[in-house]
């Protein structure tokens, strides 16, 4: 019984068998003939570092500013640097990764702020010799040329920028424009305190032609009088 019941699920081993393969056989291959062919990894594969440089002017971007180093869990990163006396700007004199001890995490990517570190998709990296894992700056640049990127968008200004100690520049700044407030204010003061004065004047020009015209109206009144012509009301009293 046992053994009649092993052919039957053999069989149906074999037919399911035969049905997963049959059902690939007018797919496409899925293999790849590596080395010749490569998979394309995503742009945010987590493989070798490299350092990344202007495709334009191939200046290094790293200002040496050391923040990958201090983030780095593991301190594979090792960095030197020096000051441009001329541009009073920091450069990296020395820059080592060490591949036997990254851990891969991408701290040090998320904290540079310049796009100058990256970790790349590249991960055919593996060597007989324990020491040749251990990247100078040479060789992280040179690994970083062909890689693509996308720079970052800085972070807009703080408003604290408001609230640095002010240098003498700005000081003039701020005095030269005080100076021009306090003139303006002084021009509008000056219209202000104009304008009631013409206001008098206007008033003082009606009220004299309101007089004249009374005046006026009086003289073609008065004549009549001076005439010695009597009003109809008086030529009654004296008739009675
Ligand atoms: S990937 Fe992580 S461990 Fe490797 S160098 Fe960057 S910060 Fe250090
Ligand atoms: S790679 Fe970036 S974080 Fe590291 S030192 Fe250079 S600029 Fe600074």
């Amino acid at each position: 019984m046992g053994l009649v019941k092993d052919f039957f699920s053999g069989i149906y081993n074999l037919v399911v068998g035969l049905f997963v393969t049959g059902k690939h056989l007018g797919r496409h291959a899925i293999t790849l003939q590596y080395p010749k062919e490569r998979w394309e990894m995503p742009e945010r594969s987590r493989g070798v570092v490299v350092l990344l440089s202007n495709p334009e002017t191939g200046e290094l971007n790293c200002t040496a500013c050391l923040l990958c180093m201090k983030a780095c869990p593991t301190a594979a990163i090792i960095i030197d640097r020096e000051k441009n006396p001329d541009t009073k700007r920091w450069f990296p004199t020395k820059f080592v990764i060490d591949n036997t001890i990254c851990a891969f995490c991408g701290l040090c990517e998320e904290s540079c702020n310049f796009d100058a570190i990256k970790l790349t998709g590249k991960y055919e990296f593996s060597v007989f010799d324990q020491a040749e894992l251990i990247y100078d700056m040479d060789r992280l640049v040179e690994l970083g040329r062909d890689v693509k990127y996308t720079p970052r968008k800085k972070p807009a200004a703080k408003k604290a920028t408001a609230q640095k100690k002010p240098t003498t520049e700005t000081k003039k700044s701020d005095e030269k424009k005080e100076d021009t407030a306090e003139k303006k204010t002084e021009e509008k003061t000056d219209k202000v305190e104009a304008n009631p004065a013409e206001k008098k004047e206007e008033k003082a020009e009606s009220e004299d032609k309101k007089s004249e015209e009374q005046e006026s109206r009086k003289a073609e009144e008065t004549p009549q009088g001076d005439l010695g012509l009597d009003k109809p009301e008086d030529k009654k009293e004296s008739g009675s």
